[in-house]
């Protein structure tokens, strides 16, 4: 293909990208909160005013308005343009990566045209909300099963579906020991199919990303968690001591159990369903802890806890803010989608 209609097509597919970047902006601001994302005209957050069609520009309006609100001045998030460039330059290399650097697959472009956004919106939802949506991995499912169909000579099926299988029982695993999600599960059980065993290079690239950024996470919040672990062993230890004292529900002697609870959007949360009330002498005062986490904890918007009860003495309580996967497995799938065969060939070649 002549150069002049290769940049065409890049630039093309440049701008495409921005225009469903922007639009993907909308998806990640609305869904969660269940609003119709096409029938409300969008407006700015501070002053109300109704945004123009030039207003929101993909990128260059970011660029050119310095990132303020044209009426009232107010500094917009620099995450907008961000989605909407990531968007552009993703679908640029699609079309590059599967058209122009190899013999053209419309398919590949089609697919990358799909899987990509769904990538984006889930990984700033995570950010978010410290959950995957469910329809998002229903997308990377419904493409895993159609690439079954669609791309039958490049990796066999019953390829995929032992990549399926392995991924099933690792993220079991995973789900357990902790750090991992039932949501980063489903999104890998799709991912799984859609790759075959080139899901594993991907899934080592997530991990590999995402335990680095925890290091960083863990040295950075230590302080905070530190300070959230004793304010919460100091709640326990008094609502414990009632409890003995008052004679309502305690571990019996030489018995021991853990309270597991969570702070979520910044209300804590007891979840009573892993107490083991055997070795409970009567019950525990449920609603009494909790109400007592939700009125002194209220600066905390994310984490987990435990509280371990070791007869009459509250033993230990750990205190850890919460992690997102989501978006570093959604790296290790785009760079799997991309170069996963390569990878793997690599690797096999090694020895
Ligand atoms: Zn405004």
């Amino acid at each position: 293909m002549p150069i002049a209609f290769t940049v065409t097509y890049a630039v093309f597919a440049f701008i495409l990208g921005s225009v469903i970047g922007s639009f993907l902006n909308v998806v990640i601001l609305r869904t969660p909160e269940k609003m119709s994302i096409v029938t409300e005209p969008s407006h700015c957050f501070s002053c109300g005013h109704r945004l123009a069609w030039y207003d929101m520009f993909p990128i260059f309006s970011y660029i050119f308005l310095r990132g303020r609100c044209r009426y009232c001045g107010e500094k917009f998030s620099p995450r907008y343009m961000v989605v909407e460039l990531i968007t552009a330059v993703i679908y640029c290399l699609s079309y590059l990566v599967f058209a122009v650097f190899q013999p053209a697959d419309w398919w590949k472009i089609a697919f990358s045209a799909v899987m990509f956004p769904v990538l984006i919106v889930l990984s700033m939802i995570d950010i978010d909300r410290f959950e995957i949506p469910y329809w998002c991995s229903a997308v990377m499912a419904v493409l895993g099963i159609a690439a079954i169909f669609v791309f039958p000579s490049e990796i066999v099926w019953y390829e995929r579906l032992i990549a399926m299988g392995v991924i099933l029982v690792l993220f079991a695993v995973l789900v357990l020991i902790g750090g991992m999600g039932g949501g980063d599960m489903q999104l890998m059980i799709g991912a799984s199919l859609l790759l075959g065993y080139r899901v594993f290079a991907g899934l080592l690239i997530g991990i590999l990303f995402g335990a680095i950024y925890g290091s960083i996470k863990k040295l950075r919040d230590s302080k905070a968690e530190k300070q959230l672990t004793e304010q919460i062993r100091d709640i326990a230890e008094q609502w414990y001591k009632n409890q003995l004292d008052r004679g309502v529900g305690y571990v019996a002697d030489e018995r021991s159990d853990v309270i597991v609870g969570s702070i979520s959007d910044g209300a804590p949360d007891i979840e009573w369903e892993f107490l083991d009330e055997k070795v409970w002498v009567g019950l525990p005062d449920k609603s009494e802890l909790s109400r007592m986490l939700r009125q002194n904890i209220t600066d905390e918007r994310e984490g987990g806890f435990k509280i371990f009860i070791s007869g009459a003495d509250v033993k230990k309580v750990k205190y850890s803010r919460r992690m997102v996967f989501g978006p570093f497995l959604a790296v290790g799938i785009a760079v799997s989608w991309f170069v996963g065969a390569q990878i793997v060939d690599w690797y096999t070649n090694l020895f």
